[in-house]
């Protein structure tokens, strides 16, 4: 405002007061009594105090308690440094409202004037005060330091962890979480070198190279935004991000932020293997839809598509069904097991696709039938032979050599026009031919087979009133013991005379089981046994009634009850029962079958296996079986012809079940021969028509007579 010679450059008084009044800050002039002697525009804003009322006033009363000397201090430090311009001094002053608001007070020593302002008065000078509020200042920094703790806070409570290098390669901010994802002490991170950190860092990454690689381009694109996935050797997986650290619009360094997602990678993981397993299981479904699942064969859907199109071409000439179903296939699942069942079927599975590879479809229909469609085939019939044939090549299953074999019907489209499942039922009824005709054999339909089956049908009708009609009767064949010379037991065996004419055992027995008729035509054999047995029982205790028991029959959970109740109606001791049961009944047996016969046992009947030595069991499961004797099948017995051979097989069933306590008896005895052989091996007991054919009650005496006398001329030859 004044050159050095103290002249102003020409401005007037009043321009002066503008130039005053423009500034911002307030300005006062204070004499040296402290009282105000001009104050401008900011001031009186300041201050809520006019001008005329400023002036006068102690400047004293413009500053809180604690500031009110300030003026002073800054007046003698200006009174002994005049050269020296005081530091800012902040303080708090006060508007005439009682508000306070800090403020910073700059001071410098004013020259007295004259009115006009620019004459030098020589009077003392006075103060020029300029005061500046910091309010809004204030006000900044407080936001700053709220932003700022809130900054720290956000840093430390989030889940990542963060890291700022400056453009220098220096640390320049990081938080506790990124310390504490990459296992880094927070010593090493306060250094002065970024490399041991690097090391640490390479050592846990599983691609250190590409990882510094990415460092590396980036510090050369400082302004580049990075994202991606970090692999660790320890199996987490990083998310990493970085983008550049802007103040303005200078690049100062880079923020790279880290996001532990292995679980989330690990869920994702989880769900995209179970997408895979899905599809899997899908794709297994579809095929299970055509394939039969054990044996990989198609199943009767792919078949009966096949047929019905091979019967839809016109020009196909020749169309062949060949249904196969293995023979006694339960057996092998009752005696070995399901495991063993399984295997046999892959095996047949195995060698049937091996006998028609060129067959159109080779199926499994389901249980052990399989179906073979084969069209414009000149020999159907050489192949069914050879399927029969290859199918009976012994197998090892189970640790059991088995032979399969089979039954084979073979239908072929000829001049009726048959439509595809007339063919498959007459497949189906030439295989059951097969079967009836000994099995392990192929016939190909016949018109005549037809009334086979409607006699089949028709047996099975008659067997269902057979009992209630009195067709059932029983027949009686003694059981002689040697060594008492005289008949011990009766063996009671159903027989059925229909309308007149008799049907062989073994023809409805097997047919009464796979219906369950044997139950009640069981029981009905038992009663007309018991009771037709009765009196010669009850003449000697030491006699008994010998009765064969079905499966079936063992899974009645009343049966022994229904045993015993026979027996007191009858008047027969439950000790004069036997109950001849096969080997098979006791394999897959359950808890309900053993309580059964241990019900029986404990009534004092005893338990015999029948056709022993024909099952797949072993001899050395013998001791395990609930049984007090063993009959010797037939076939074993038939061994013998002159008596002079020597039949190791024989002589080890009797010695293995003596040794375990049981009672012998040989069944189909009828050569002397036989009787001989057997009662030197020490058999206990004798059955077969050398010494009497079963014969029907009525002829008990005759029975008992004849076998009395066969038994006699027996030991009279033998001296005894
Ligand atoms: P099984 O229990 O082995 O009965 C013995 C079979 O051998 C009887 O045949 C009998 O007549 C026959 N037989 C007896 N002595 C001789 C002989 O010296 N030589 C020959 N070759 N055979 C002889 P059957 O009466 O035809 O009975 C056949 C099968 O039917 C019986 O064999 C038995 O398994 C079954 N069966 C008979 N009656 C019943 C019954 O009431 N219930 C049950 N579940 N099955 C029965
Ligand atoms: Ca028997
Ligand atoms: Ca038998």
């Amino acid at each position: 405002m004044a050159d050095s010679q103290g002249h102003s450059n020409g401005l007037t008084a009043q321009a002066f007061g503008a130039v005053l009044d423009a500034s911002p800050d307030a300005l006062l002039a204070v004499a040296a009594d402290g009282s105000i002697t001009m104050a401008n525009a900011a001031a009186e804003r300041f201050f809520g105090i006019s001008r005329q009322d400023l002036a006068g006033r102690s400047h004293r009363s413009l500053f809180t308690a604690g500031f009110r000397d300030e003026v002073d201090k800054l007046f003698r430090q200006l009174g002994t440094e005049p050269g020296k311009p005081p530091p800012l001094r902040e303080v708090f002053c006060v508007h005439s409202g009682g508000a306070k608001f800090p403020a910073e007070v700059a001071a410098s020593l004013l020259p007295g004037l004259e009115a006009d302002g620019q004459t030098p008065t020589g009077a003392a000078p006075q103060l020029l005060l300029s005061v500046r509020e910091t309010s809004h200042r204030a006000a900044a920094e407080e936001d700053l330091r709220e932003a700022m703790s809130l900054l720290t806070a956000t840093l430390e409570s989030t889940a990542d962890g963060i890291l700022v290098m400056s453009d220098q390669g220096h640390v320049a901010g990081f938080n506790d979480q990124f310390l504490s994802m990459w296992g880094i002490p927070p010593e090493l991170i306060k250094g002065d070198s970024a490399e041991p950190i690097m090391q640490l860092v390479n050592a846990q990454v599983s691609d250190p190279l590409a990882f510094v690689d990415r460092i590396n381009e980036l510090e050369d694109n400082p302004a580049a935004e990075s994202h991606d996935v970090l692999d660790f050797k320890d199996g987490r997986t990083f998310e990493r991000y970085s983008r550049p650290q802007r103040v303005g619009d200078m690049i100062v360094g880079r923020v790279w932020s880290f996001r532990d997602v292995t679980p989330r990678r690990k869920a994702q993981e989880q769900a995209q293997q179970a997408m895979l397993d899905l599809a899997a299981q899908a794709e297994k479904l579809r095929a299970m839809a055509f394939q039969d699942p054990l044996t990989g064969l198609a199943n009767r859907a792919v078949f009966n598509d096949g047929l019905a199109q091979a019967l839809q071409e016109p020009r196909l000439k020749a169309v062949d069904v060949l249904l196969l179903d293995l023979d006694d296939f339960k057996e092998v699942n009752d005696i070995l097991g399901h495991q063993a069942g399984d295997d046999m079927l892959i095996e047949v599975a195995r060698r049937l696709r091996g006998c028609v590879p060129t067959a159109d479809v080779v199926a499994r229909l389901g249980g052990d039938e399989f179906v073979v469609l084969l069209t414009a085939c000149p020999n159907a019939d050489e192949i069914a032979a050879c399927i029969v044939r290859c199918l009976h090549v012994p197998v090892t299953i189970s640790g059991t050599v088995l032979r399969p074999s089979l039954s084979l019907g073979l239908a072929s489209l000829g001049q009726d026009n048959v439509g595809a499942s007339e063919l498959l039922r007459r497949a189906d009824i030439a295989m059951y031919a097969a079967k009836a005709a000994g099995k392990n054999r192929f016939l190909r339909f016949h018109p005549d087979m037809m009334t086979a089956l409607v006699q089949r049908t028709d047996m099975e009708s008659g067997l269902q009133l057979a009992v209630s009609r009195g067709e059932i009767s029983v027949d009686f064949q003694p059981i002689v013991s040697h060594r008492m010379g005289q008949v011990v037991q009766f063996e009671a065996l159903a027989r059925w005379d229909r309308s007149g004419e008799r049907v062989p055992p073994s023809v409805f027995i097997p047919l009464a089981e796979r219906t369950g008729l044997i139950s009640e035509i069981g029981s009905e054999v038992m009663a007309l046994g018991m009771v037709q047995l009765a009196p010669w029982l009850t003449e000697d205790p030491s006699r008994s009634l010998s009765v064969n028991v079905s499966g079936v029959q063992l899974q009645d959970p009343h049966f022994a009850e229904e045993v015993l109740r026979l027996a007191a109606a009858s008047g027969v001791a439950p000790y004069q029962l036997i109950l001849e049961v096969t080997e098979s009944v006791f394999f897959d047996a359950d808890c309900s079958l053993i309580k059964q016969l241990s019900t029986l046992r404990d009534a004092g009947a005893r338990v015999a296996l029948d056709d022993f030595g024909t099952g797949y069991s072993s001899l050395g499961r013998l001791q395990d079986l609930p049984v007090d004797t063993v009959k010797i099948d037939k076939t074993f017995v038939s061994m013998v012809r002159t008596g002079t051979e020597r039949l190791p097989i024989l002589s080890s069933m009797i010695n293995m079940a003596h040794s375990l306590g049981l009672t012998v008896t040989a069944e189909g005895v009828e050569t002397v021969a036989q009787a001989d052989y057997l009662t030197a091996l020490d058999c206990d007991s004798l059955q077969g028509y050398l010494f009497s054919l079963p014969e029907p009650g009525r002829r008990l005496e005759y029975a008992l007579h004849h076998a009395e006398e066969a038994l006699n001329a027996l030991n009279a030859l033998n001296g005894r």
